[in-house]
């Protein structure tokens, strides 16, 4: 066991069921990197992928971005088949659930392995995949209230 990991042994496999993408209200929130890789996806403008595919949350201290949901909760993105911008999915997305806060010590683990069912089974997932994941996020913080404000002009076209 890494000494940075407070949890022995982590094993998970991702079931495919799309629980953590449906059912109930969340937030997907986006680093300035999400933003562009999906833009770009899109072939959208960086501003124009936001108007269409992000809303605006403020949650007092901070206002972030956080991708729609459908009527049902479901992600915006997320289809039938599956996440359809798997590829440039939103680090939030590809690092979970390897997040401080889940792996934070058993309990934490094991409670969010009642809304994941992948949680563990499978491998055994190695320590430096974990603390990468842990890197990565730390990397890509969701935009803070600054970069946020250098979109300032599209805030007329959204309810906040
Ligand atoms: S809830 Fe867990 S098992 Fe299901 S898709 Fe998400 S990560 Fe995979």
């Amino acid at each position: 066991m890494n000494p940075e990991l407070p949890i022995k042994d982590i094993y998970f496999q991702c079931m495919r069921c799309n629980a953590c993408c449906s059912g109930q209200p969340g937030f997907v929130w986006l680093s300035k990197r999400d933003l562009m890789a999906l833009s770009e996806y899109f072939d959208l403008s960086i501003q124009r992928f936001a108007l269409t595919f992000c809303r605006i949350v403020d949650l007092g201290i901070v206002t972030t971005l956080s991708l729609k949901e459908k009527q049902n909760n479901d992600c915006i993105f997320l289809e039938n088949d599956g996440c359809s911008v798997y590829p440039v999915r939103p680090v939030q997305c590809r690092t979970y659930p390897f997040w401080e806060t889940i792996l934070e010590n058993e309990q934490s683990w094991i409670e969010e392995g009642k809304q994941c069912p992948g949680i563990g089974r499978g491998s055994l997932i190695s320590s430096d995949r974990i603390l990468d994941a842990f890197f990565e996020r730390r990397q890509n913080a969701p935009l803070s209230i600054d970069e946020i404000a250098a979109l300032a002009a599209l805030r007329n076209n959204w309810d906040i």
